[in-house]
Protein backbone atom coordinates (compact mmCIF):
# COMPACT_ATOMS: atom_id res chain seq x y z
CA UNK A 1 0.00 0.00 0.00
CA UNK A 2 1.08 3.53 -0.71
CA UNK A 3 -0.22 6.77 0.81
CA UNK A 4 0.58 10.21 -0.27
CA UNK A 5 1.44 13.73 2.29
CA UNK A 6 2.04 17.15 1.31
CA UNK A 7 5.18 18.32 3.18
CA UNK A 8 5.33 21.99 1.77
CA UNK A 9 2.12 23.76 -0.14
CA UNK A 10 3.04 26.51 -1.49
CA UNK A 11 -0.10 29.04 -2.69
CA UNK A 12 -2.85 26.53 -1.56
CA UNK A 13 -5.73 28.48 0.71
CA UNK A 14 -7.93 26.89 2.94
CA UNK A 15 -10.69 25.82 -0.68
CA UNK A 16 -7.57 24.10 -2.45
CA UNK A 17 -6.27 22.29 0.16
CA UNK A 18 -9.66 20.77 1.07
CA UNK A 19 -9.71 20.15 -2.56
CA UNK A 20 -5.92 18.39 -3.00
CA UNK A 21 -7.35 16.50 0.04
CA UNK A 22 -10.17 14.97 -1.89
CA UNK A 23 -8.03 14.25 -4.67
CA UNK A 24 -5.30 12.45 -3.19
CA UNK A 25 -7.82 10.53 -1.51
CA UNK A 26 -9.72 9.17 -4.72
CA UNK A 27 -5.74 8.46 -5.80
CA UNK A 28 -4.86 7.21 -2.99
CA UNK A 29 -8.01 4.45 -3.42
CA UNK A 30 -7.60 4.07 -6.83
CA UNK A 31 -3.68 2.58 -6.88
CA UNK A 32 -4.62 0.59 -4.08
CA UNK A 33 -6.94 -1.11 -4.95
CA UNK A 34 -7.09 -4.80 -7.16
CA UNK A 35 -8.75 -2.88 -10.22
CA UNK A 36 -5.87 -1.14 -10.81
CA UNK A 37 -3.66 -3.46 -9.52
CA UNK A 38 -4.96 -5.92 -12.60
CA UNK A 39 -4.99 -3.00 -15.14
CA UNK A 40 -1.34 -2.27 -14.69
CA UNK A 41 -0.09 -6.13 -14.85
CA UNK A 42 -2.74 -6.72 -17.40
CA UNK A 43 -1.20 -3.81 -19.81
CA UNK A 44 1.44 -5.24 -22.37
CA UNK A 45 3.74 -3.01 -23.84
CA UNK A 46 5.34 -0.04 -21.95
CA UNK A 47 7.23 2.27 -23.03
CA UNK A 48 10.44 3.57 -21.09
CA UNK A 49 9.91 0.47 -19.29
CA UNK A 50 13.50 0.04 -17.92
CA UNK A 51 13.62 -3.69 -18.84
CA UNK A 52 11.00 -4.32 -16.04
CA UNK A 53 7.95 -6.90 -16.66
CA UNK A 54 4.45 -5.00 -16.43
CA UNK A 55 4.29 -6.75 -12.71
CA UNK A 56 7.99 -5.26 -11.91
CA UNK A 57 6.69 -1.97 -13.43
CA UNK A 58 3.39 -2.18 -10.18
CA UNK A 59 5.95 -3.00 -7.70
CA UNK A 60 8.48 -0.12 -8.21
CA UNK A 61 5.02 1.90 -8.46
CA UNK A 62 3.46 1.08 -5.29
CA UNK A 63 6.75 0.27 -3.43
CA UNK A 64 9.44 1.36 -4.89
CA UNK A 65 11.16 -1.54 -5.95
CA UNK A 66 10.48 -4.17 -8.89
CA UNK A 67 11.09 -7.28 -6.10
CA UNK A 68 9.54 -6.15 -2.67
CA UNK A 69 10.14 -8.59 0.08
CA UNK A 70 6.98 -10.41 1.71
CA UNK A 71 8.25 -8.30 4.64
CA UNK A 72 7.89 -5.12 3.15
CA UNK A 73 4.17 -5.65 2.18
CA UNK A 74 2.70 -5.20 5.17
CA UNK A 75 4.27 -1.56 6.16
CA UNK A 76 2.43 0.64 3.92
CA UNK A 77 5.10 3.25 2.45
CA UNK A 78 4.46 7.14 2.71
CA UNK A 79 5.82 8.96 -0.74
CA UNK A 80 6.30 13.00 0.22
CA UNK A 81 6.17 15.67 -2.04
CA UNK A 82 6.16 19.27 -1.83
CA UNK A 83 3.34 21.40 -3.80
CA UNK A 84 2.93 23.79 -5.50
CA UNK A 85 0.07 26.23 -7.37
CA UNK A 86 1.67 27.78 -9.84
CA UNK A 87 -0.67 31.77 -11.92
CA UNK A 88 0.01 30.68 -15.42
CA UNK A 89 2.01 32.67 -18.09
CA UNK A 90 -0.07 33.67 -20.84
CA UNK A 91 2.67 32.18 -22.94
CA UNK A 92 2.06 28.45 -21.78
CA UNK A 93 -0.21 26.29 -23.73
CA UNK A 94 -3.64 25.50 -21.40
CA UNK A 95 -1.91 22.10 -23.09
CA UNK A 96 0.06 21.62 -19.96
CA UNK A 97 -1.34 21.00 -16.79
CA UNK A 98 1.47 20.73 -14.19
CA UNK A 99 5.02 18.85 -14.06
CA UNK A 100 7.26 17.74 -11.72
CA UNK A 101 11.21 18.44 -11.64
CA UNK A 102 13.42 15.16 -12.20
CA UNK A 103 15.16 14.00 -8.98
CA UNK A 104 13.21 16.22 -6.41
CA UNK A 105 9.79 16.07 -4.63
CA UNK A 106 8.71 19.28 -6.10
CA UNK A 107 5.18 18.79 -7.93
CA UNK A 108 3.56 21.76 -9.35
CA UNK A 109 0.48 22.52 -10.88
CA UNK A 110 -1.01 25.87 -13.21
CA UNK A 111 -3.80 27.38 -10.80
CA UNK A 112 -6.13 27.87 -13.44
CA UNK A 113 -5.60 23.97 -14.69
CA UNK A 114 -6.51 22.66 -10.76
CA UNK A 115 -9.57 25.31 -10.01
CA UNK A 116 -10.70 23.57 -13.64
CA UNK A 117 -10.48 20.09 -12.66
CA UNK A 118 -12.90 18.09 -10.60
CA UNK A 119 -11.51 15.83 -7.52
CA UNK A 120 -11.05 12.83 -10.09
CA UNK A 121 -9.50 14.67 -12.46
CA UNK A 122 -7.25 16.13 -10.02
CA UNK A 123 -6.28 12.59 -8.80
CA UNK A 124 -5.26 11.30 -12.23
CA UNK A 125 -3.19 14.92 -12.84
CA UNK A 126 -1.34 14.04 -9.54
CA UNK A 127 -1.32 10.40 -10.24
CA UNK A 128 0.59 10.89 -13.35
CA UNK A 129 3.08 12.89 -11.57
CA UNK A 130 3.33 11.54 -8.27
CA UNK A 131 2.93 7.86 -8.84
CA UNK A 132 4.54 7.83 -12.29
CA UNK A 133 7.25 9.93 -12.07
CA UNK A 134 7.94 10.21 -8.15
CA UNK A 135 6.82 7.01 -6.62
CA UNK A 136 7.89 4.80 -9.55
CA UNK A 137 10.87 7.02 -11.06
CA UNK A 138 9.32 6.28 -14.95
CA UNK A 139 9.75 9.16 -17.50
CA UNK A 140 9.00 9.57 -21.09
CA UNK A 141 10.03 11.75 -24.27
CA UNK A 142 8.93 15.37 -24.44
CA UNK A 143 7.35 14.77 -27.82
CA UNK A 144 3.71 14.21 -27.84
CA UNK A 145 3.04 10.86 -29.81
CA UNK A 146 2.92 7.40 -29.58
CA UNK A 147 5.79 6.58 -27.58
CA UNK A 148 5.10 9.11 -24.72
CA UNK A 149 1.41 7.12 -24.98
CA UNK A 150 2.78 4.16 -23.88
CA UNK A 151 4.94 5.45 -21.32
CA UNK A 152 3.67 4.07 -17.44
CA UNK A 153 3.15 7.58 -16.06
CA UNK A 154 0.71 7.97 -19.11
CA UNK A 155 -0.93 4.44 -19.46
CA UNK A 156 -1.38 4.87 -15.45
CA UNK A 157 -2.88 8.55 -15.68
CA UNK A 158 -5.45 6.83 -18.24
CA UNK A 159 -5.70 3.91 -15.52
CA UNK A 160 -6.53 6.56 -12.77
CA UNK A 161 -8.87 8.96 -14.51
CA UNK A 162 -11.32 5.69 -15.44
CA UNK A 163 -11.58 4.32 -12.37
CA UNK A 164 -11.48 7.38 -10.32
CA UNK A 165 -15.05 8.13 -10.57
CA UNK A 166 -16.13 4.95 -8.95
CA UNK A 167 -13.75 6.00 -6.45
CA UNK A 168 -14.72 9.09 -5.44
CA UNK A 169 -16.59 8.38 -2.20
CA UNK A 170 -14.85 6.56 0.54
CA UNK A 171 -15.40 3.20 1.13
CA UNK A 172 -16.85 2.39 -2.34
CA UNK A 173 -15.47 0.10 -4.88
CA UNK A 174 -15.79 -1.38 -7.95
CA UNK A 175 -18.20 -3.83 -8.20
CA UNK A 176 -16.60 -7.66 -9.18
ZN1 LIG B 1 5.00 13.43 -17.29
Amino acid sequence: MVRFQVKRPVNVDEARGAKLMEALGILERVVNSEAFRNRVIAHPAYTWDEGLSSEQIYNRLIWGTPSPTPGGLGVPRIVFFDYELVPRPWYKSERVIGWRIANTNDIFTYLDSFDDMTPAELASHLGHEIVGHLAGEFGHPEKAGDVRDRSVPYVIDGFIEELAPQFVKPGRSEAA
